[in-house]
């Protein structure tokens, strides 16, 4: 009996390698054993060509990713079989290309429940932010998953961390390091990740076989979904505030629910003397599921420092609590909410509102300003003067930081940035004098 030994549990060039060697020689699938440790016998030299449909690849690198120790075996078999002239895919009835198909379907469902189940901890990090997440897959997705997140969220910096490894990602380059068995809450993955953080990144390494990452992207998103882990607050929210975004976790009051990966609530301290109000989250907010960490939520961070109002003061929310958005290939591309959908999660910036009770809210935009007004809005009209509304609250308009971000040029991007600190900083004093 021949020992295969791979490198790690999804040694995707590893398998491909031995598979390609052994099937040149003729090594029969019942004369080898595949491991991921021990000793292994010498592969054999591998000589000559021979084709494997590009779809059984693709289907062999997601049923690689699966925890069933016995899949790389069954891949060389159908591999193999090919390799001797059988059509196996045409063969719907075949048991071995039936079970890894099962196989590739778990995994697959693994991958994305990963993707829309982690929560992530902001941690500080060097100047910057961290987002520690941990989560315990059924199969070995981490690797190609991590791939995935990495090449969607280039700026970000993001450690995922499993019982079977983690995943480091800072913008330049993707680390494995070592795992974490269980965390039973964020202060226990913090704690770990306060005491372990410098040993891991110093071992975590490049040099790991990821299997193809691309094809983990089609999982099939059912609208039916449980609801998914507690959000993140700021230490100090409101408790009542707590258990009403988690309320918010399992919303049906519209469709947004369908197509987004999560609820992403508001954040901020019980008392927040201002509450900020944008449209909905976008692309990053939902994935990570805080309001305002993408690039408009950076860019409305800058002007709010400039007009030196504290954000960790602040409570921050959205109009709609649900990313919409159309996919056009791998991007997913915002959509404006329809006023029935800001009517339908009107109820929850109601619970927001009567939770904090702040002296002013300031709405970002025509979508926002339509929630907190309740009427159609043009911003230009009626943005950076105090609205005196007749139960007693204040309402500040002004832009959304995203309507400066897609200006074309860099002069009215400066122009209107401008503009936006201004009106944060009577903002400002309206708090102050609040
Ligand atoms: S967008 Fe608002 S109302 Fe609609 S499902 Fe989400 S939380 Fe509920």
């Amino acid at each position: 009996m021949r020992r295969i030994v791979l490198r790690s549990e999804t040694d995707w060039d590893g398998w491909r390698q031995a598979t390609r060697a052994l099937v040149q020689a003729g090594a029969e699938p019942g004369t080898l054993t595949w491991a991921v440790s021990g000793d292994a016998s010498p592969l054999p030299d591998a000589a000559g060509t021979f084709q494997v449909p590009r779809a059984l690849m693709a289907l062999a690198s997601i049923a690689i990713q699966a925890r069933e120790p016995e899949r790389f075996g069954l891949l060389y078999s159908l591999v193999w079989r090919i390799g001797a002239g059988e059509k196996v895919l045409k063969d719907d009835t075949d048991p071995d290309l039936a079970l890894v198909r099962r196989m590739a379907l778990a995994v697959r469902a693994d991958a994305h429940r990963m993707r829309t189940g982690l929560r992530y901890l902001p941690v500080a990090e060097d100047g910057g932010v961290r987002y520690l997440g941990w989560f315990e897959p059924a199969h070995f997705v981490l690797p190609a998953n991590a791939r995935l997140l990495a090449r969607r969220y280039p700026k970000l910096r993001l450690s995922i961390v499993t019982p079977d490894g983690s995943a480091h990602w800072d913008g330049a380059s993707l680390l494995f390091g070592d795992g974490l068995r269980h965390a039973a809450d964020d202060e226990a993955l913090q704690a770990w990740w306060d005491a372990h953080r410098d040993m891991v990144l110093d071992h975590a390494s490049a040099d790991v076989s990821v299997p193809e990452a691309e094809a983990l992207d089609e999982a099939p998103r059912s609208p039916d979904r449980p609801a998914i882990g507690p959000v993140v607050l700021n230490e100090g929210a409101d408790p009542d505030l707590r258990q009403a975004a988690r309320e918010a976790g399992s919303c049906r009051r519209c469709p947004l629910y369908g197509p987004a990966t999560q609820t992403v609530f508001g954040e901020g301290p019980a008392g927040a003397r201002a509450m900020f109000v944008g449209e909905q989250p976008g692309d990053q907010e939902d994935t990570i599921g805080r309001p305002f960490v993408g690039p408009a939520g950076q860019l409305m961070d800058q002007a709010m420092e400039e007009a030196g109002i504290d954000r960790r003061m602040v409570y921050v929310t959205n109009a709609v609590k649900h990313f919409k958005f159309v996919a056009r290939g791998r991007r997913r591309i915002h959509q404006t909410p329809e006023v029935p959908e800001i009517q339908a999660c009107g109820f929850w910036l109601d619970v927001e509102r009567t939770r904090i009770r702040p002296i002013l809210t300031v709405a970002m935009g025509a979508s926002a300003a339509r929630a907190v007004l309740g009427r159609a809005v043009t911003i230009g009209r009626e943005r950076g003067r105090p609205i005196r509304m007749a139960d007693g609250r204040t309402v500040f308009v002004t832009v959304h930081p995203s309507y400066i971000l897609r200006l074309p040029d860099r002069a009215a991007k400066d122009r209107e940035y401008a503009a936006l600190v201004g009106d944060l900083r009577l903002v400002r004093d309206l708090m102050d004098a609040g």
